[in-house]
């Protein structure tokens, strides 16, 4: 009963709808551009939590509802689609990548997976023979603790560059740490850097040195930004036409790849103007492939001035908005014993991680956000860069205590202080965290923060959903892969490669962990009344699965297939 009665009342939303537009004919409003049938529908909607049938009218749901109820949509010119009892669920949103990076990635040599040094070094030896010399060669994904063999002299787990320069004495070679706080450069790179056996290193860097002073090769945050300054300097004598169709391969890639994985939003944490002017005009031409949130990371000053006529809500016909400041790190990363600690790194005892960007500039960027009616979402790791991330927010709401509703974020929150719960809160801040983190750092976590520490305050994701923090879902790509089956089933499992669980009591359920990657993320960017859900009056955008993600059994969740893909009501990906 309580079922129709929704139905009709979606049935008269639509209806006033169609009011508008009846000098067109209120007739052919009521024919669906596109049906889709015979489907278990998930909806993430309370009120109406299954359904079979969808309506689509133009780029928006029209109506949801049983198959036979929805089958009165149907006209002639209505695209039917007979989904025979598979799922569709509302388009995945990524809520935490890189965008463009993501996109560039694959045009990088890809690390991710090799199991040793040696493995990229050879890697890297076949990239010289194809490139010129003087030509740079760049890799991203590697992690020292996936290395199955530690050959060579180790320091801190990662050898010294040697190898990698006898393979590549004519191309520098940057080799950027899967968490992007770290780059392992050969010597041509240090030498295009200017890194000498005396050059001191910047604040919030680290140049790691052997006893003798020789530098090995791995600059941990701050300190790799030389490399990839020269790095940036090579790829300046491009042309500005060159420039700007890489840019555009890496935006369409990024967003072609996003779709294959049902995913139809993409919240970027991290632009810059010259991409979002390119970005802006693609939007006027209708070439963006997903739906993007892009957050400014340029410094306050040259943001200051800027930030109104930059802002754009829902832009394109939907597909652009910005609106948010992120990510400047505060901190680095866990693994490359970055991330901004409280109590020292149990496995490093000398060391309580980093501070990044300094607090005087956040202090900027969240004048200016409140200012201009930016979101901010700053990343903290570490819990003590969670602690000054939420006393720099809570200064800056206490001057403006008629502004509510704010929804700045702090990405990835890794470590938690107990202390902090109640603070995000109060405040309305979104932990803005990424289900996948939990199983790809898992094996090593403890290492790092030892037992009890991590027990209490490691991917306490269930612990801040329980306290009433919108739950949200990511896998930060190109950091990890972009797959959200992946990061849905360590959300629900915490099962770790060797089957054992890590911090097993922050499961979500099925329910939170799919309303994570859907409705959460898009509370996330404000974006709630438009995406999120399966219902009349929102964008069409639908991922069609393989197989019921709310009930199949934990060790068949990989299985999971993206069918289809559809976007503002196009299939945009069918498989
Ligand atoms: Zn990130």
């Amino acid at each position: 009963m309580k079922k129709v009665l929704i139905w009709l009342s979606s049935l008269l939303i639509v209806a006033c709808g169609s009011n508008k537009i009846l000098e067109v004919g209120a007739k052919s409003r009521s024919v669906a551009d596109m049906v889709l049938t015979n489907a278990n529908v998930v909806t993430v909607e309370p009120d109406q939590p299954n359904a079979e049938a969808i309506a689509i009218v133009g780029d928006k749901i029209a109506a949801v509802g049983s198959s036979s109820a929805i089958s009165m949509w149907i006209g002639e010119s209505t695209e039917v689609i007979d989904l025979e009892g598979k799922t569709a669920i509302p388009g995945f949103i990524e809520g935490h990548g890189h965008y463009t990076s993501y996109g560039d990635s694959f045009y990088r040599l890809e690390l991710r997976y090799d199991k040793s040094f040696a493995d990229i070094v050879a890697k890297v030896a076949r990239a010289a023979e194809g490139v010129e010399p003087g030509e740079w060669i760049v890799g991203r994904g590697w992690h020292q603790d996936k290395w199955e063999t530690k050959e060579g002299i180790l320091i801190d787990g990662i050898p010294v560059h040697d190898t990698l320069s006898a393979v590549s004495p004519n191309n520098p070679v940057m080799l950027i740490h899967t968490s992007g706080h770290g780059v392992f450069a050969n010597q041509a790179a240090m030498d295009a850097a200017g890194i000498t056996k005396n050059t001191i290193p910047p604040e919030g860097g680290e140049i790691v040195r052997k006893e003798d002073g020789r530098a090995t090769g791995m600059l941990r945050e701050a300190a790799q930004d030389a490399v990839r300054d020269a790095f940036a300097e090579f790829e300046a004598q491009r042309t500005p036409e060159q420039v700007e169709a890489e840019l555009r391969r890496a935006i369409i890639t990024a967003g072609k790849e996003s779709l294959k994985y049902g995913i139809t939003s993409f919240q970027d944490l991290g632009t810059n103007f010259k991409e979002v002017d390119l970005l802006k005009k693609m939007a006027n031409e209708g070439t963006i492939p997903v739906r993007l949130w892009m957050a400014f990371e340029e410094q306050a000053a040259d943001m200051d001035g800027k930030l109104d006529q930059y802002r754009m809500v829902n832009y394109g016909n939907n597909f652009l908005t910005i609106r948010a400041i992120g990510e400047k790190v505060l901190d680095g990363a866990l693994g490359t014993h970055g991330g901004w600690l409280h109590e020292p790194y149990s496995d490093m005892p000398s060391s309580h991680g980093l501070n990044v960007v300094p607090i005087k500039e956040i202090e900027y960027s969240a004048r200016l956000a409140m200012k201009h009616g930016y979101q901010l979402a700053i990343q903290g790791i570490g819990d003590r860069a969670t602690t000054e991330l939420l006393d720099i927010y809570s200064a800056e709401m206490k001057k403006s205590p008629d502004k509510t509703d704010l929804r700045w974020r702090i990405e990835h929150a890794q470590v938690i202080a107990p202390s902090d719960i109640q603070r995000f809160v109060d405040l309305g801040v979104i932990p803005a965290v990424q289900g996948i983190f939990a199983c790809s750092d898992g094996p090593w976590v403890e290492d790092r923060l030892g037992k009890e520490r991590t027990l209490e305050r490691g991917y306490i994701f269930n612990t801040l959903y329980d306290a009433g923090l919108v739950p949200t879902n990511g896998t930060d790509p190109p950091v990890d892969e972009i797959d959200p089956i992946s990061s849905f089933k360590c959300s629900v499992t915490r099962e770790l490669p060797d089957g054992s669980k890590f911090q097993e009591q922050e499961t979500y359920t099925r329910e939170v962990a799919l309303y994570s990657y859907t409705m959460g993320n898009a509370i996330a960017a404000f974006e709630e009344d438009i995406k999120g859900s399966i219902k009349p009056g929102k964008l069409a955008d639908i991922a069609i699965l393989s197989q019921n993600l709310m009930t199949v059994p934990d060790d068949k969740l990989m299985d999971t297939e993206i069918l289809m893909t559809i976007l503002g009501g196009k299939v945009v990906f069918k498989k």
